[in-house]
């Protein structure tokens, strides 16, 4: 069997830190092992349009935004294909299947959702577009017949949903056309959902509460310097906590050895640090500035390589356009599998055209 990937980015913001760390790190990794057959890496513009439909201009800028973030972080057209959901119609027609394969009853116990509902206060006026996205997004993974989708945390209930819906498929339409995907998470346990700059438990562009991977060495220094910490934490002397600190998680995330020989050479590796800040006796804004020169460090490269690609946006396009049409040929022929499958191809079936003949004869 193929190995194939399929993951995405929905156009509402720039990428941020959380990305980076949940899924874009892993999947340039992924793209240079050269261990898959095929990768599509889709900017989800439709279904960013299922909680902002009035606000088409938000999403129409920032696919030029994510598209650079991407680039700038080494995904690389010439090893993964780069398209934009909307240029692929195949897929509303599988959704449009897919619908009569999943309650709503199931669909309300997404907890993902569930969240996004209540935060988005969606509670009494959710769009159905919105409600039902995890089945669209089943269509996203399955058209491409990915094996691997390498995502953050907040995703699997998505996946769990798609191998589902996959399952269900092939059972009542006896074909092994779709196939389950697997999920594929961040080792890092700190990058599983990384934390907003303010704590909250998820950075997310809709809290705003990120760090961009665009973001300037001024932007980064001044986020990171009035970051959420350890609010118990109010004297130098006083012990502090890493569990839920922010601060302290990043550092999980971000931070090796080499980055303590270069700015804090009076500890070996973060377990120290850890250990003389829970002691007592190490204050915040020392954490802080080493934390600041580790982000630097990650960003400054990404974001030098973003203002190279800046300077040729129409290729971008271009490139988008290219990787769309090639993104949609594979999502054709799935679809026509499993119209085949359905027995919704009339006009292809001569033998079942002549045995209605027969049969009116
Ligand atoms: P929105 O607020 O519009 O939903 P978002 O910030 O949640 O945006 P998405 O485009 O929904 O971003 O997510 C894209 C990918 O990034 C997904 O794989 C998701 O799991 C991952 N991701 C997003 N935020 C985080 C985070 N804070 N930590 C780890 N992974 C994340
Ligand atoms: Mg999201």
């Amino acid at each position: 069997m193929k190995k194939i990937i399929l993951t995405g980015d929905r156009p509402t913001g720039k990428l941020h830190l959380g990305h980076y760390v949940g899924s874009l790190k892993r999947r340039v990794e992924l793209q240079n092992s050269g261990e898959f057959d095929e990768i599509y890496i889709m900017i989800a513009d439709a279904q960013a349009l299922t909680d902002n439909m009035e606000n088409p201009e938000k999403v129409r800028q920032n696919i030029i935004e994510v598209a650079l973030d991407y680039l700038a972080c080494g995904l690389d057209p010439q090893k993964s294909v780069l398209f934009i959901q909307s240029q692929i119609p195949e897929l509303c027609e599988m959704t449009f299947y897919y619908m009569n394969l999943v309650t709503v009853s199931r669909l309300q116990l997404n907890p993902t959702v569930k969240s996004e509902i209540q935060m988005r206060n969606f509670e009494k006026t959710i769009p159905v577009g919105f409600f039902t996205y995890p089945v669209s997004q089943a269509a996203d993974i399955t058209a491409f017949k990915a094996t691997i989708v390498p995502v953050g945390e907040d995703q699997s209930p998505m996946i769990e949903q798609t191998r589902e819906i996959a399952r269900r498929f092939n059972n009542i339409y006896n074909t092994d056309v779709l196939i389950e995907p697997k999920i594929l998470l961040p080792e890092n346990s700190a990058c599983l959902r990384l934390p907003g700059t303010d704590g909250k438990a998820k950075m997310s562009k809709s809290l705003g509460n990120c760090i961009y991977l665009s973001d300037s060495e001024e932007e980064i220094k001044q986020k990171v310097m009035t970051m959420f910490t350890d609010p118990t934490h109010l004297r130098v002397e006083d012990p502090g906590h890493v569990e839920g600190n922010p601060v302290f998680i990043y550092l999980d995330a971000f931070c090796n050895d080499e980055h303590f020989e270069k700015y804090l050479p009076e500890y070996k590796n973060l377990d120290e640090l850890k250990a003389h800040y829970t002691r007592g006796g190490l204050g915040d804004v020392k954490v802080k500035r080493f934390l600041n020169s580790v982000l630097q460090d990650t960003l400054r490269p990404i974001r030098e390589r973003r203002k190279e690609f800046e300077k040729d946006i129409p290729a971008i396009y271009k490139m988008l356009e290219e990787g769309s049409i090639v993104a949609r040929k594979k999502a054709s022929i799935t679809l026509e599998e499993m119209k085949r499958a359905m027995k919704i191809n009339y006009f292809e079936d001569k033998e079942y055209i002549n045995q209605q003949a027969q049969k009116f004869a």
